[in-house]
């Protein structure tokens, strides 16, 4: 249970939900975007949130979209894990998505939620930072289409009553070869096989026409792309071993180390996760 009242609303359009969104704001009620709800329901049961107003995103027409249109993929930010899992559209993003939760929760759970999530793991991402992905962002001065690389760098970087719509991928980049991997506490996450669990490492390697492009989730304290990484790895004049010892002096920030692993053990994790990605690699043509 919540244990404090709260306004709900549920607009049918973007403009209507930013204007909402602004007034509440005006009022002191701290109004927050509603996804799949689950974040903001288990964060209020703890006394960690408390908006005196929810805007639910699900009636937003842009929201709901999930297709090519021309030769781009439109998500809508409001479509569920498993919505974007079943679409089978962007193969590498059902991977990553569908490896966060189990069933039940990806259900409920939004692509727009997770990418703005508190809990720090975003796996969703992972798929979008790899493929030059493009963001729809409603706002009270109107729409605006960013790069995601230009919003995000160790979280999403919204102003106040930034209403994501939709994330755009050009098609070429849904269907080059990729690898990913998840590593929990309990061992590998074997997708499509459901078990609950915060990532050790979750990987995501894609293979651009030779050139691979590479994020992480769990090994930091926050999901990146490195582009200095993806410089070792994609440097010919460098044997494996040692694009493995370089690429753990490329991270971004320092390896996490916490109750579920030491940070010797994520290392360990993060260097066999890039080993199994050269290798899967080796010999593919393009
Ligand atoms: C049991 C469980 C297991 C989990 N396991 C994993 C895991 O393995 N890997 C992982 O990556 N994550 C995991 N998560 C975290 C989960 O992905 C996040 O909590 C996510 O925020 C939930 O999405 P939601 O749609 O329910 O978000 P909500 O609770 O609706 O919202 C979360 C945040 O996103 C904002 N938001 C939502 N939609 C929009 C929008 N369109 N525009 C702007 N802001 C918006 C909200 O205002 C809020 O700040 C798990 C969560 C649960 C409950």
């Amino acid at each position: 249970m919540i244990p404090f009242d709260f306004e709900y609303y549920k607009p049918t359009s973007a403009q209507e939900a930013v204007s909402l969104f602004h007034n509440l704001r005006s009022q002191e009620k701290n109004p927050m975007y509603y996804g799949g709800g689950t974040e903001i329901i288990s964060f209020s049961r703890l006394y960690q949130l408390f908006p005196k107003a929810v805007i639910d995103v699900k009636g937003i027409p842009e929201c709901n979209v999930l297709e090519f249109k021309n030769d781009k993929l439109v998500i809508g930010a409001a479509k569920t894990l498993s919505q974007v899992q079943e679409s089978n559209l962007f193969p590498l993003l059902n991977q990553c998505g569908g490896r966060v939760a189990d069933h039940t929760i990806r259900d409920k759970i939004t692509l727009g939620g997770n990418i703005c999530s508190r809990i720090p793991f975003r796996e969703a991402i992972l798929a979008l930072l790899v493929s030059d992905c493009e963001v729809i962002i409603e706002n009270k001065n109107g729409i605006r289409k960013v790069p995601l690389e230009s919003i995000y760098t160790e979280s999403m970087l919204l102003e106040p009553g930034d209403l994501l719509l939709q994330f755009t991928v050009e098609k070429n980049y849904t269907v080059m070869p990729f690898f990913s991997m998840k590593k929990t506490a309990d061992g590998d996450v074997d997708y499509p096989q459901d078990r609950i669990g915060y990532p050790l490492l979750s990987g995501v390697f894609l293979n651009n026409k030779g050139h691979i492009r590479a994020a992480f989730s769990g090994l930091c304290p926050y999901p990146f792309r490195s582009l200095k990484l993806e410089a070792v790895l994609n440097d010919t004049t460098v044997s494996p071993d040692e694009k493995l010892n370089e690429s753990v002096q490329c991270l971004p920030a320092p390896i996490l180390n916490d109750m579920d692993s030491s940070a010797q053990y994520r290392e360990f994790v993060f260097r066999n996760t890039l080993a199994g990605a050269l290798d899967n690699f080796e010999g593919v043509e393009f």
